[in-house]
C-alpha cells in the first residue's frame, strides 16, 4: 500500500515538471514565432538586420521586459515562476477588467505580445544605431510596437491602447508639480524601470502616440527606427 502510494507520488511529481517544462517551451515556441514575424516583415523592406536575432530568457526582469543591448537578449518572464507582486500587478489589472479575464490571461497580451514587441524594437534600435535620450527612446519603442499591431492586429492594439488610457484615467502623475516629464524619465531612468511610476510613463507616450499625425505604419516606424514621422 505504501509503495502504490510513493510510487502514485513521484509519478504526480515526474508529470508535473514535464507539464511545466512544455509550458516554458511552448512559451519559447510561441515568442520565437512572433520574433520572427517581426523580423521576418522587416527583412521583407530590404533591411539585413545588423544585429543577430536575440535568444529570448524567461528570467522575470523587475520591467517584465528588457532588451540588453550590451549582450544583445531579451529578457522576459514566466508565469508560474513570476514572484507574488509580479502577479499581483497582472491580476490587479484583470479584476478590473472583468468579461472573464484573468490575471495570467492579461499577463500573456501584456508581456508576450505588447511589451515583448516594445522590447524587439528596442533591439532594431539597436540595429539602426538610434541613440536618444531614455524617453524618446522609449517613446520611440512605443512608436513602433504601436505600428506593429495596429498594422497587425488593430483590435488588440486597441485594447492596449485602452489599458494604457485607463492607467492615465486613474493613476497620478508621478512627475513633480514644474519639471517636464520628460527630463523628469531621463534624469530618473536607472530607477524607474517597473513599478507604478514607469507603468505611467509607458501609458503616457503610448496614448500621445496614438494621437499623432499621421499615424506611423510599421513600414515607416521601421524606417525612421521610432523617430517621429515630424
Ligand atoms: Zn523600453
Amino acid at each position: 500500500m505504501k509503495k502504490v502510494v510513493r510510487t502514485f507520488l513521484i509519478l504526480m511529481i515526474a508529470g508535473t515538471t514535464v507539464q511545466a517544462q512544455q509550458s516554458k517551451d511552448s512559451v519559447l515556441t510561441k515568442l520565437i514565432t512572433l520574433r520572427d514575424d517581426y523580423v521576418g516583415k522587416i527583412k521583407a523592406m530590404g533591411y539585413k538586420p545588423g544585429l543577430k536575432l536575440p535568444p529570448i530568457l524567461l528570467d522575470n526582469p523587475r520591467s517584465f521586459g528588457n532588451y540588453d543591448d550590451s549582450l544583445n537578449v531579451i529578457h522576459t518572464c514566466y508565469w508560474p515562476t513570476l514572484p507574488p507582486e509580479g502577479r499581483a500587478v497582472f491580476n490587479n489589472f484583470a479584476e478590473h477588467m472583468g468579461n472573464g479575464m484573468t490575471g495570467e490571461k492579461f499577463f500573456d497580451l501584456a508581456v508576450y505580445q505588447w511589451i515583448f514587441i516594445h522590447e524587439l524594437s528596442h533591439w532594431w534600435q539597436a540595429c539602426q544605431n538610434f541613440k536618444s535620450d531614455p524617453y524618446e527612446t522609449e517613446k520611440g519603442a512605443n512608436r513602433i510596437a504601436s505600428a506593429y499591431w495596429n498594422d497587425r492586429d488593430p483590435q488588440f492594439y486597441k485594447f492596449m491602447l485602452g489599458v494604457f488610457q485607463g492607467v492615465l484615467d486613474h493613476r497620478p502623475s508621478p512627475v513633480p508639480p514644474g519639471v517636464p516629464k520628460e527630463k523628469y524619465l531621463d534624469d530618473n531612468y536607472q530607477k524607474l524601470p517597473g513599478g507604478d511610476a514607469y507603468t505611467w510613463y509607458q501609458s503616457i507616450m503610448i496614448v500621445e502616440v496614438s494621437k499623432e499625425n499621421p499615424f506611423e505604419t510599421f513600414k515607416q516606424a521601421i524606417q525612421l527606427a521610432g523617430k517621429p514621422l515630424k
